[in-house]
Protein backbone atom coordinates (compact mmCIF):
# COMPACT_ATOMS: atom_id res chain seq x y z
CA UNK A 1 0.00 0.00 0.00
CA UNK A 2 1.64 3.36 -0.74
CA UNK A 3 0.64 5.97 1.71
CA UNK A 4 -0.94 8.95 -0.37
CA UNK A 5 0.32 12.54 -0.71
CA UNK A 6 -0.07 14.55 2.64
CA UNK A 7 -1.56 17.95 2.22
CA UNK A 8 0.55 20.30 4.64
CA UNK A 9 -2.01 22.34 5.61
CA UNK A 10 -3.45 19.55 7.48
CA UNK A 11 -0.66 19.64 9.79
CA UNK A 12 -1.79 22.89 10.10
CA UNK A 13 -4.98 22.32 11.17
CA UNK A 14 -4.25 19.59 13.39
CA UNK A 15 -1.37 21.49 15.19
CA UNK A 16 -3.58 24.81 15.56
CA UNK A 17 -7.08 22.69 16.75
CA UNK A 18 -5.14 20.73 19.51
CA UNK A 19 -5.07 22.09 23.13
CA UNK A 20 -1.49 21.83 23.09
CA UNK A 21 0.07 24.52 22.17
CA UNK A 22 3.12 24.37 19.31
CA UNK A 23 5.77 26.49 19.20
CA UNK A 24 9.65 26.62 17.31
CA UNK A 25 12.66 28.71 18.12
CA UNK A 26 15.62 29.61 16.16
CA UNK A 27 18.79 28.69 18.02
CA UNK A 28 21.21 31.43 16.84
CA UNK A 29 19.25 33.91 16.89
CA UNK A 30 17.33 32.79 19.89
CA UNK A 31 13.46 34.71 18.46
CA UNK A 32 10.31 32.40 17.95
CA UNK A 33 9.98 31.21 14.12
CA UNK A 34 6.38 30.01 14.94
CA UNK A 35 4.16 29.78 17.81
CA UNK A 36 0.52 28.26 17.52
CA UNK A 37 -2.24 30.68 17.71
CA UNK A 38 -3.94 29.47 20.75
CA UNK A 39 -1.49 30.89 23.07
CA UNK A 40 -3.90 34.00 22.89
CA UNK A 41 -6.94 31.96 24.63
CA UNK A 42 -4.61 30.28 26.86
CA UNK A 43 -2.15 33.76 28.14
CA UNK A 44 -3.97 36.50 26.72
CA UNK A 45 -1.02 37.44 24.23
CA UNK A 46 -1.55 37.84 20.99
CA UNK A 47 0.91 35.93 18.90
CA UNK A 48 3.31 38.02 17.36
CA UNK A 49 4.13 39.63 20.81
CA UNK A 50 6.29 36.30 21.15
CA UNK A 51 9.40 37.56 19.47
CA UNK A 52 12.40 36.51 21.39
CA UNK A 53 13.03 34.03 24.06
CA UNK A 54 13.37 36.79 26.29
CA UNK A 55 9.42 37.49 25.58
CA UNK A 56 9.33 33.81 26.69
CA UNK A 57 11.52 34.26 30.19
CA UNK A 58 9.54 37.56 30.76
CA UNK A 59 6.09 35.91 31.11
CA UNK A 60 7.10 33.51 33.52
CA UNK A 61 6.86 33.92 36.91
CA UNK A 62 10.22 35.54 38.98
CA UNK A 63 10.21 32.14 40.98
CA UNK A 64 10.42 29.92 38.68
CA UNK A 65 12.53 31.54 36.07
CA UNK A 66 16.19 31.59 36.91
CA UNK A 67 15.81 27.69 37.17
CA UNK A 68 13.68 27.15 34.33
CA UNK A 69 15.57 29.13 31.51
CA UNK A 70 18.89 27.72 32.95
CA UNK A 71 17.94 24.57 33.00
CA UNK A 72 16.41 24.35 29.23
CA UNK A 73 19.62 26.35 28.06
CA UNK A 74 22.06 23.46 29.19
CA UNK A 75 19.52 20.56 28.32
CA UNK A 76 19.17 22.24 25.24
CA UNK A 77 23.16 22.97 24.61
CA UNK A 78 23.70 19.20 25.46
CA UNK A 79 21.23 18.09 22.81
CA UNK A 80 18.60 16.54 25.20
CA UNK A 81 15.10 16.55 25.22
CA UNK A 82 13.28 17.70 28.19
CA UNK A 83 10.18 19.43 30.03
CA UNK A 84 10.18 22.34 32.65
CA UNK A 85 6.63 22.50 34.54
CA UNK A 86 6.36 26.15 35.02
CA UNK A 87 3.72 29.42 35.95
CA UNK A 88 3.68 31.49 32.89
CA UNK A 89 1.94 34.84 33.42
CA UNK A 90 -1.10 35.49 31.61
CA UNK A 91 -1.68 39.24 30.17
CA UNK A 92 -4.43 39.76 33.44
CA UNK A 93 -1.60 39.03 35.63
CA UNK A 94 -2.25 36.28 36.84
CA UNK A 95 -0.25 32.79 36.48
CA UNK A 96 -0.98 29.59 34.88
CA UNK A 97 0.77 26.59 35.08
CA UNK A 98 2.13 25.25 31.90
CA UNK A 99 4.18 21.96 31.18
CA UNK A 100 6.62 22.81 28.32
CA UNK A 101 7.91 19.64 26.31
CA UNK A 102 11.19 20.29 24.20
CA UNK A 103 12.58 19.06 21.48
CA UNK A 104 15.91 19.72 20.33
CA UNK A 105 16.46 19.44 16.64
CA UNK A 106 20.49 19.35 15.85
CA UNK A 107 22.83 20.44 13.14
CA UNK A 108 25.06 17.67 11.58
CA UNK A 109 28.05 18.14 14.30
CA UNK A 110 25.47 17.59 16.95
CA UNK A 111 25.33 21.94 17.91
CA UNK A 112 21.38 22.74 18.55
CA UNK A 113 19.89 24.06 15.35
CA UNK A 114 16.57 24.73 16.85
CA UNK A 115 13.85 24.13 19.36
CA UNK A 116 10.40 22.71 19.06
CA UNK A 117 7.79 21.76 21.63
CA UNK A 118 4.18 22.03 22.98
CA UNK A 119 3.29 23.82 25.87
CA UNK A 120 0.55 21.82 28.09
CA UNK A 121 -2.34 23.89 30.26
CA UNK A 122 -1.81 22.05 33.59
CA UNK A 123 -3.31 24.34 35.91
CA UNK A 124 -6.32 21.99 36.74
CA UNK A 125 -3.79 19.23 37.80
CA UNK A 126 -1.76 21.54 39.64
CA UNK A 127 -4.70 22.68 41.27
CA UNK A 128 -5.43 19.29 42.21
CA UNK A 129 -2.36 18.68 43.23
CA UNK A 130 -2.71 21.46 45.80
CA UNK A 131 -6.00 20.26 47.41
CA UNK A 132 -4.73 16.75 47.69
CA UNK A 133 -1.53 17.66 49.77
CA UNK A 134 -4.18 20.15 51.75
CA UNK A 135 -6.22 17.02 52.44
CA UNK A 136 -3.08 14.86 53.17
CA UNK A 137 -1.99 17.54 55.87
CA UNK A 138 -5.57 18.22 56.94
CA UNK A 139 -5.86 14.10 57.30
CA UNK A 140 -2.31 14.13 59.23
CA UNK A 141 -3.71 16.87 61.96
CA UNK A 142 -6.95 14.81 62.78
CA UNK A 143 -4.83 11.72 63.41
CA UNK A 144 -2.48 13.46 65.71
CA UNK A 145 -5.75 15.22 67.51
CA UNK A 146 -7.77 14.08 70.19
CA UNK A 147 -11.21 13.96 68.84
CA UNK A 148 -12.60 15.25 72.65
CA UNK A 149 -10.35 17.53 73.75
CA UNK A 150 -8.67 19.06 70.82
CA UNK A 151 -5.14 17.91 72.13
CA UNK A 152 -2.33 16.34 70.64
CA UNK A 153 -3.12 12.58 71.27
CA UNK A 154 -1.19 9.95 72.75
CA UNK A 155 0.22 9.10 68.72
CA UNK A 156 1.64 12.63 68.76
CA UNK A 157 2.91 12.13 72.18
CA UNK A 158 4.83 8.79 71.30
CA UNK A 159 6.37 10.51 68.28
CA UNK A 160 7.29 13.70 69.63
CA UNK A 161 8.70 12.36 72.60
CA UNK A 162 11.02 10.14 70.80
CA UNK A 163 11.78 12.74 68.55
CA UNK A 164 12.88 14.69 71.70
CA UNK A 165 14.57 12.34 73.40
CA UNK A 166 17.05 11.49 70.41
CA UNK A 167 17.61 15.22 70.47
CA UNK A 168 18.26 15.64 74.33
CA UNK A 169 20.56 12.79 74.05
CA UNK A 170 22.44 14.26 70.99
CA UNK A 171 22.95 17.47 72.73
CA UNK A 172 22.93 17.04 76.59
CA UNK A 173 20.12 19.33 77.27
CA UNK A 174 17.74 17.82 79.80
CA UNK A 175 13.74 17.30 78.96
CA UNK A 176 11.65 17.14 81.55
CA UNK A 177 7.93 15.47 81.45
CA UNK A 178 5.04 15.52 83.51
CA UNK A 179 2.18 13.38 84.05
CA UNK A 180 -1.18 14.61 85.00
CA UNK A 181 -3.76 12.69 86.07
CA UNK A 182 -7.32 14.20 87.54
CA UNK A 183 -8.12 13.15 90.85
CA UNK A 184 -11.72 11.07 91.60
CA UNK A 185 -12.59 11.38 88.59
CA UNK A 186 -14.42 7.99 88.48
CA UNK A 187 -16.18 9.91 91.52
CA UNK A 188 -16.79 12.76 89.06
CA UNK A 189 -18.28 10.88 86.58
CA UNK A 190 -20.95 8.96 89.08
CA UNK A 191 -21.99 12.65 90.36
CA UNK A 192 -22.03 13.87 87.24
CA UNK A 193 -22.70 11.75 84.32
CA UNK A 194 -20.45 10.81 81.82
CA UNK A 195 -21.57 14.24 79.23
CA UNK A 196 -20.53 16.30 81.78
CA UNK A 197 -17.46 14.07 82.67
CA UNK A 198 -16.37 14.74 78.87
CA UNK A 199 -16.82 18.42 78.96
CA UNK A 200 -14.40 18.38 82.16
CA UNK A 201 -12.01 16.58 80.20
CA UNK A 202 -12.48 19.36 77.64
CA UNK A 203 -11.97 21.72 80.30
CA UNK A 204 -8.55 20.71 81.63
CA UNK A 205 -7.50 20.11 78.28
CA UNK A 206 -8.90 23.75 77.51
CA UNK A 207 -7.14 25.33 81.03
CA UNK A 208 -3.91 22.77 80.21
CA UNK A 209 -3.15 24.04 76.90
CA UNK A 210 -2.44 27.15 77.79
CA UNK A 211 0.41 26.63 80.66
CA UNK A 212 3.56 25.89 78.76
CA UNK A 213 4.27 28.09 75.78
CA UNK A 214 7.53 27.41 74.08
CA UNK A 215 7.38 26.46 70.74
CA UNK A 216 8.42 23.17 71.33
CA UNK A 217 6.13 22.23 74.70
CA UNK A 218 4.10 19.67 73.63
CA UNK A 219 0.43 19.09 76.04
CA UNK A 220 -1.21 15.52 74.84
CA UNK A 221 -3.71 13.61 75.83
CA UNK A 222 -2.13 10.52 77.84
CA UNK A 223 -5.17 8.16 78.19
CA UNK A 224 -8.64 8.68 79.72
CA UNK A 225 -8.26 11.41 82.55
CA UNK A 226 -4.73 11.66 82.09
CA UNK A 227 -2.51 14.62 80.28
CA UNK A 228 0.82 14.87 79.61
CA UNK A 229 3.53 17.55 79.30
CA UNK A 230 6.56 17.26 77.01
CA UNK A 231 8.83 20.05 77.82
CA UNK A 232 12.28 19.78 75.74
CA UNK A 233 15.29 21.75 77.29
CA UNK A 234 13.74 22.22 80.25
CA UNK A 235 15.35 21.54 83.66
CA UNK A 236 14.13 19.94 87.36
CA UNK A 237 13.24 23.73 88.45
CA UNK A 238 11.59 24.69 85.19
CA UNK A 239 9.89 21.85 84.81
CA UNK A 240 8.57 22.21 88.35
CA UNK A 241 7.76 25.66 88.01
CA UNK A 242 5.41 24.21 85.12
CA UNK A 243 4.05 22.17 87.42
CA UNK A 244 3.03 25.14 89.84
CA UNK A 245 1.37 26.67 86.91
CA UNK A 246 -0.83 23.28 86.10
CA UNK A 247 -2.54 23.67 89.32
CA UNK A 248 -2.61 27.38 89.15
CA UNK A 249 -4.33 27.00 85.74
CA UNK A 250 -6.83 23.80 87.03
CA UNK A 251 -7.53 26.51 90.22
CA UNK A 252 -8.72 29.07 87.53
CA UNK A 253 -10.54 27.29 85.60
CA UNK A 254 -12.98 26.50 89.23
CA UNK A 255 -14.46 23.32 87.89
CA UNK A 256 -16.48 21.83 90.58
CA UNK A 257 -16.28 18.53 91.90
CA UNK A 258 -18.51 17.78 94.62
CA UNK A 259 -17.68 14.21 95.68
CA UNK A 260 -13.40 14.75 95.91
CA UNK A 261 -12.51 14.08 99.41
CA UNK A 262 -10.02 16.16 98.77
CA UNK A 263 -11.09 19.82 97.75
CA UNK A 264 -14.28 21.47 96.28
CA UNK A 265 -13.00 21.79 93.27
CA UNK A 266 -11.33 19.22 90.46
CA UNK A 267 -7.70 18.92 91.09
CA UNK A 268 -4.84 16.71 89.61
CA UNK A 269 -1.94 14.49 90.50
CA UNK A 270 1.27 15.20 88.86
CA UNK A 271 4.51 13.24 88.48
CA UNK A 272 7.78 15.68 87.13
CA UNK A 273 10.58 13.78 85.68
CA UNK A 274 13.71 15.64 84.40
CA UNK A 275 16.83 13.31 82.27
CA UNK A 276 19.53 14.59 80.29
CA UNK A 277 19.42 10.99 78.48
CA UNK A 278 22.50 8.87 79.17
CA UNK A 279 23.39 6.00 76.03
CA UNK A 280 22.40 3.54 78.95
CA UNK A 281 18.86 5.10 79.72
CA UNK A 282 15.56 4.11 77.84
CA UNK A 283 12.68 6.24 77.15
CA UNK A 284 10.27 3.44 78.60
CA UNK A 285 12.34 3.52 81.89
CA UNK A 286 12.09 7.50 81.88
CA UNK A 287 8.69 7.44 81.28
CA UNK A 288 8.00 4.39 84.01
CA UNK A 289 9.71 6.80 86.65
CA UNK A 290 7.68 9.56 86.03
CA UNK A 291 4.83 7.81 86.34
CA UNK A 292 6.23 6.16 89.66
CA UNK A 293 6.17 9.16 90.84
CA UNK A 294 2.21 11.11 89.86
CA UNK A 295 1.69 7.13 92.03
CA UNK A 296 3.46 9.05 94.92
CA UNK A 297 1.81 12.30 94.09
CA UNK A 298 -1.85 10.04 94.69
CA UNK A 299 -0.37 8.47 97.34
CA UNK A 300 0.96 11.46 99.34
CA UNK A 301 -2.46 12.44 99.48
CA UNK A 302 -3.51 13.79 95.90
CA UNK A 303 -3.66 17.65 94.46
CA UNK A 304 0.01 17.73 94.67
CA UNK A 305 3.05 17.13 92.50
CA UNK A 306 5.96 14.54 92.95
CA UNK A 307 9.20 15.71 91.48
CA UNK A 308 12.18 13.52 93.44
CA UNK A 309 14.58 11.85 92.18
CA UNK A 310 14.49 9.92 88.85
P1 LIG B 1 -7.37 8.68 91.08
O1 LIG B 1 -7.57 9.87 91.93
O2 LIG B 1 -6.64 7.60 91.79
O3 LIG B 1 -6.73 9.03 89.79
O4 LIG B 1 -8.81 8.11 90.80
P2 LIG B 1 -9.61 8.20 89.44
O5 LIG B 1 -11.04 7.90 89.71
O6 LIG B 1 -9.36 9.50 88.75
O7 LIG B 1 -8.92 7.09 88.56
P3 LIG B 1 -9.46 5.77 87.94
O8 LIG B 1 -8.33 5.26 87.11
O9 LIG B 1 -9.96 4.87 89.02
O10 LIG B 1 -10.67 6.19 87.03
C1 LIG B 1 -10.52 6.97 85.91
C2 LIG B 1 -11.86 7.33 85.42
O11 LIG B 1 -11.79 8.17 84.25
C3 LIG B 1 -12.66 6.11 85.02
C4 LIG B 1 -13.12 6.38 83.62
O12 LIG B 1 -14.45 6.06 83.40
C5 LIG B 1 -12.91 7.86 83.46
N1 LIG B 1 -12.67 8.20 82.08
C6 LIG B 1 -11.63 7.82 81.31
N2 LIG B 1 -11.78 8.33 80.06
C7 LIG B 1 -12.90 9.07 80.04
C8 LIG B 1 -13.59 9.83 79.07
O13 LIG B 1 -13.17 9.96 77.89
N3 LIG B 1 -14.73 10.46 79.42
C9 LIG B 1 -15.21 10.35 80.67
N4 LIG B 1 -16.34 11.00 80.96
N5 LIG B 1 -14.61 9.63 81.61
C10 LIG B 1 -13.47 8.99 81.32
MG1 LIG C 1 -5.61 7.53 85.65
MG1 LIG D 1 -7.35 9.74 88.00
Amino acid sequence: MTTPEFDPTVYRTLLESTRAIPWKIDWTSATFAYIGPQIEHLLGWKPDSWATVNDWAERMHPDDRAWVVDFCISQSQSGADHEADYRALHANGEYVWIRDVVHVVRNEDGSPQALIGFMFDISERKKTEHKLLEMQKQLEDFSFRDGLTGVANRRKFDAVLEEEWDLARRHTQPLSLILIDIDFFKQYNDQHGHVQGDDCLKRVGAALAAVAHRPRDLLARYGGEEFVLVLPATDEAAARSVSERVRQALFKAQIPHGASPVSQLLTVSQGVGTIIPAASDTLTQFIEAVDRRMYLAKQGGRDRSESGAA
